[in-house]
């Protein structure tokens, strides 16, 4: 338990809606496996409210605040500063109050290289397969442009909405969901970014071919909740090494307490959050 007092340092979310977030729970773990005086709140934040809320964080003293739906985007006008892969993005998920002001980064790109890292995928001069177009992906291709990969080969369901993101991109190749039949010709580390075998549609896949897992090496799919979607249990059948996006989810949060506090969290704090998060992800 967390002993709030004079020297607490606050920490928290904003976005609309929070009320399923689970990031109170990664970050107060850290701070007491770590023993660290900081408090993690969850604030439903609405959109007319987000610049108050920036202004009213920095008033008051709050250290840090991450950002959720649907305001990644907009609160970038608001901050003093914003973090190159972030702004590459165009997105800011964390905002670290200082002397100096407010500065905007992107830990999803961040959380998502160390999940790859710590499921030993390298990318580095690699074709990748990335299948969905929308905010996680971004991140996604972001993290992966910044990791040298040789190209991604984008499935999206609109190819017209991949283009108007990606399309300038030179490793960039835009296809539509049916698309590989016509391109894959290797096996290639693949990314699942869209929303679809999210519980409680577990039962569906946004590629069902067998032909299609053929060419899949490894996946992580960014869902994690069921613990193995449909698209991961068809890659697992033919022979691919399968993640889910939980490390991701943990490690977002864990490169975001690294930025507020400017310090390292331990790799037992890791470990209790993750058991914390996996307890509540799937036992509940
Ligand atoms: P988003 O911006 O709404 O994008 C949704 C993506 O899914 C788009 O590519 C969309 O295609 C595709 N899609 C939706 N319904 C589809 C369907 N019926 N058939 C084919 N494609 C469909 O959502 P997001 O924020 O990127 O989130 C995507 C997933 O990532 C969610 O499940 C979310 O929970 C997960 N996520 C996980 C983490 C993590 O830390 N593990 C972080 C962020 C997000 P169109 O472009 O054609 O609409």
């Amino acid at each position: 338990m967390i002993d709030i007092d004079g020297k607490t340092t606050v920490l928290g979310l904003i976005g609309d809606p929070v009320e399923h977030t689970l990031s109170p729970l990664i970050h107060n773990a850290v701070a007491e496996v770590d023993g660290n005086n900081t408090a993690y709140l969850p604030f439903h934040v609405y959109g007319e409210g987000l610049k108050q809320a920036i202004d009213g964080a920095c008033a008051l003293g709050i250290k840090g605040l991450n950002v959720t739906v649907p305001h990644k985007k907009n609160v970038m006008q608001y901050l003093d500063e914003i973090d190159a892969l972030a702004e590459g993005i165009g997105a800011v998920n964390t905002v670290v109050f200082n002397d100096n002001g407010s500065k905007g980064y992107n830990t999803d790109a961040l959380g998502f290289m160390r999940e790859l890292a710590e499921a030993g995928i390298s990318v580095e001069n690699r074709k990748v397969i990335v299948v969905g177009a929308g905010g996680a992906a971004n991140a996604v291709i972001h993290a992966l442009l910044s990791a040298n990969v040789k190209e991604i080969l984008l499935f999206n369901r609109s190819v017209e909405k991949a283009v108007s993101v990606f399309g300038e991109y030179e490793k960039i190749k835009i296809y539509p969901l049916s698309g590989w039949r016509d391109v894959l010709v290797d096996k290639y580390p693949c990314i699942q970014c869209t929303s679809v075998g999210l519980a409680p549609n577990a039962d569906l896949s946004p590629i069902e071919d067998a032909g299609f897992f053929e060419h899949v090496e490894s996946v992580v799919d960014l869902i994690y909740r069921p613990a193995e979607t449909k698209f991961m249990r068809l890659a697992r059948e033919h022979g691919a090494e399968v993640h889910n996006g939980l490390p991701m989810l943990l490690y977002q949060a864990v490169e975001s307490y690294q930025l507020f506090m400017n310090k390292k969290v331990s790799d037992e704090a890791v470990d209790e959050a993750r058991k914390r998060l996996a307890e509540a992800v799937w036992q509940k």
